[in-house]
């Protein structure tokens, strides 16, 4: 019957943990209660009595104890209650007090028979959740707690210990109480302050865990997967670093293609998260990375998420390599017929040395004579699964894998969804950008908004304007796109003016025109559905202008404003709300306004939404715990993480005896995993 919240066991229902507790430490005398609070009172009961009125029936009985007389009612389940409780006994009464003719009531108290041979239990009492449908047969709140109750009883008269499962040395270590104490302290903490050493310690093991199997990936991968040796630094490396790179690298570049050549020579396979705020060049480090593999007489692929992201990673990288004696390709769902076939010749027999592309990428039809590095951009719209994927496109090792990211990811995020993998940081901008200016206005000062367009067009700049997707109704985007457009054409009409549209319905080749049109510069005003929301790379846009902000999440807005500021000039990012706004809309803009670090806006973002709905996090199937909380419990976190490092530093196989429990979970992982241990 517990089945109803997925509970089928004992062990279901010992680790389905209460989700809050009633103070129930104190007992109140009758004469102190005070009307509208929870209390609990000891007396005696007496005079239990049917009472009919009016048409109505009720039970009312009354509890004395040295200080007064309390009033106890109820209107449900008289028989039984008249059945069952028990006249001149002593009570526990628990419930909400209410004034009643100059004295005090409690509608429907909890009772408890006071059993002399019973210890008498005060302290927190657990609340467990419960269904509309498990009330009926009598498991509400209360029955729950009836059952765990047993349980443990049970558990104590045949003096079943629940077995541990960390190591000695590990609760040693944190002091933390053993399993069997956390888990009977959770539902029964007799304080305040074994409850929180029962949860931290639960919320220990549930990390402790999770970093087990990603630290334990991570270090049998650098101890067993070898990978290419790409020793050279050879003559694409340096005709292109030495000839053609238009700029110095930042130091932060410097030191990631270094972390990434020191990873390429180590005879191991790679797997490197490459985390940069939007702008900070990672496209280069990228190009850089690839060259090498080239130099070593190995293939590079780069998946984007999206067809126009792809194919700008596929101009820019052209041009780059532009007369250099390097054949780059673009492979996306779009690309068909004999020349998808050319391609696809090309990467088996070694012609084409980059392929640049799309999911498409990791269909089964393409092969590779020799793919030595795998790079993924904007991960967080690729799934694990899908990185696994590539994995399988080289043999007799795995490519090299980078993993590149422009949404900054809070580190304790970062810590359990790429957990596996090591990462690099680059916290650097190229020198001479101007931090974007950001400013919030509401709708009515569209009219300035728009003249202070007009001199940036007249100072030859280029202008983004955004609106939002609408979820529950893409018509509706599209209406407010379309209106908007006659709004702003009637600011800047043509032929002076020139204006790109861009939306989610328009042809692949429809979107990449008016894209290129807006980057030659033939445009002024680029407006569209958030389809530009990444990686779109035009240095002369110097003004962002988001319409409805209020409707954009946090790192959206961050995303977006990534697009300006790329130039020289000093650019401006215009947040556009109604004068109605939500607490945490008001929070989102505000932030926008005080800050341009994309970290401190990922952990406002976090704290704001919960992990669940940062993207990428849901499917992960990562971070769904049972206790942890994973913005406050940061400081657990860590302690897991540290342990699970010292424990696979002294014992990788987890060969020890201690260990021998965490050599089954790890084996029953990989049981279950698709991919084995590898991915
Ligand atoms: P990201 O992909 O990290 O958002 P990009 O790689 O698109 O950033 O780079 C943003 C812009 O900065 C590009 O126009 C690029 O040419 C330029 N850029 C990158 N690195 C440097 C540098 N070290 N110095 C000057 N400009 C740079
Ligand atoms: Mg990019």
């Amino acid at each position: 019957m517990q089945s109803e919240l997925g509970l089928h066991t004992v062990w279901d229902v010992l680790t389905d943990f209460p989700y809050r507790y009633i103070d129930r430490s104190s007992i109140v005398p009758i004469h102190r209660l005070y009307p509208e609070s929870h209390a609990q009172v000891r007396g005696v009961l007496f005079d239990l009595e049917e009472v009919h009125r009016n048409g109505r029936t009720w039970l009312e009985g009354y509890l004395r104890d040295s200080t007064g007389i309390l009033r106890l009612v109820w209107f449900q389940g008289i028989k039984w209650l008249k059945r069952n409780l028990m006249v001149r006994r002593e009570y526990l009464v628990f419930g909400k007090v209410q004034r009643w003719r100059g004295g005090y009531s409690i509608a429907h108290p909890e009772m408890t028979l006071l059993d002399h041979n019973k210890e008498l239990r005060l302290g927190l009492y657990p609340v467990y959740s419960t269904t509309e449908k498990l009330t009926r047969v009598g498991l509400d709140a209360r029955g729950r707690r009836i059952v765990v109750e047993r349980i443990w009883e049970l558990i104590q008269q045949r003096g079943i210990i629940i077995p541990e499962n960390l190591p000695t040395s590990t609760v040693q270590r944190q002091h933390f109480l053993d399993r069997h104490s956390a888990l009977r302290a959770i539902h029964f903490p007799s304080d305040a302050e074994e409850l929180r050493r029962a949860q931290e310690r639960l919320k220990f093991e549930e990390l402790f865990f999770l970093q087990l199997q990603l630290l334990y990936r991570k270090v049998y991968r650098k101890r067993k997967m070898e990978g290419y040796v790409f020793e050279r630094v050879g003559e694409y490396f340096h005709a292109f670093y030495q000839e053609r790179l238009p700029f110095e690298l930042t130091g932060a570049q410097k030191r990631v293609v270094k972390e990434i050549r020191r990873d390429f020579k180590s005879g191991k396979q790679m797997n490197r998260l490459l985390q940069g705020d939007v702008g900070s060049g990672k496209t280069i480090v990228a190009l850089l990375s690839m060259l090498m593999a080239l130099d070593n007489g190995y293939q590079a692929c780069l998946m984007a998420p999206t067809e126009i992201l792809a194919q700008q990673h596929f101009h820019r990288i052209s041009q780059y390599l532009y007369g250099l004696p390097i054949r780059v390709e673009l492979l996306t769902g779009s690309v068909r017929g004999k020349k998808r076939d050319e391609i696809l010749q090309g990467l088996r027999s070694s012609d084409v040395h980059i392929v640049i592309g799309t999911h498409a990428l990791i269909e089964p039809s393409v092969e590779f004579a020799r793919l030595g590095l795998a790079i993924i951009d904007e991960q967080h719209r690729f799934g694990v699964a899908q990185r696994a994927q590539l994995w399988k496109k080289s043999t007799p090792h795995p490519p090299h894998i980078l993993v590149m990211t422009a949404t900054p990811i809070p580190r304790t995020l970062s810590m359990t969804l790429y957990g596996d993998l090591d990462v690099s940081i680059i916290d650097e901008l190229p020198p001479g950008r101007k931090p974007v200016k950001t400013i919030w206005k509401t709708d009515n000062f569209r009219g300035q908004i728009m003249e202070f367009v007009r001199t940036q067009i007249h100072q030859g700049r280029q202008v983004y304007i955004v609106y939002p997707l609408i979820e529950e109704s893409e018509k509706l985007a599209l209406q407010n796109l379309f209106e908007g457009y006659e709004r702003v054409r009637a600011y800047f009409p043509p032929p002076t003016y020139q204006i790109s549209i861009v939306h989610g319905r328009m042809k692949p080749e429809d979107k990449e025109r008016e894209m290129a049109r807006f980057k030659e510069g033939i445009t002024h005003i680029m407006m569209s559905t958030t389809v530009i929301e990444v990686g779109v790379d035009v240095p002369n846009a110097t003004v962002m202008i988001i319409e409805n902000a209020e409707r954009f999440g946090l790192s959206q807005l961050h995303q977006l404003r990534g697009r300006v500021g790329r130039g020289a000039a000093q650019s401006y990012c215009i947040l556009l709300s109604g004068h109605q706004l939500s607490e945490d809309a008001r929070t989102r803009l505000q932030t926008m306004c005080r800050t341009n670090d994309g970290f401190e806006i990922a952990e406002v973002d976090l704290k704001l939404r919960g992990p669940g709905d940062i993207e990428g996090t849901r499917q992960s199937g990562l971070l769904d715990f049972k206790l942890v909380d994973i913005v406050h419990d940061t400081n657990i976190l860590q302690r897991a993480r540290s342990e699970v490092l010292r424990i696979l530093q002294q014992d990788p196989e987890l060969q020890k005896e201690e260990h021998r429990i965490l050599r089954s979970f790890i084996e029953s992982k990989v049981l279950r995993s698709p991919w084995g241990m590898i991915s």
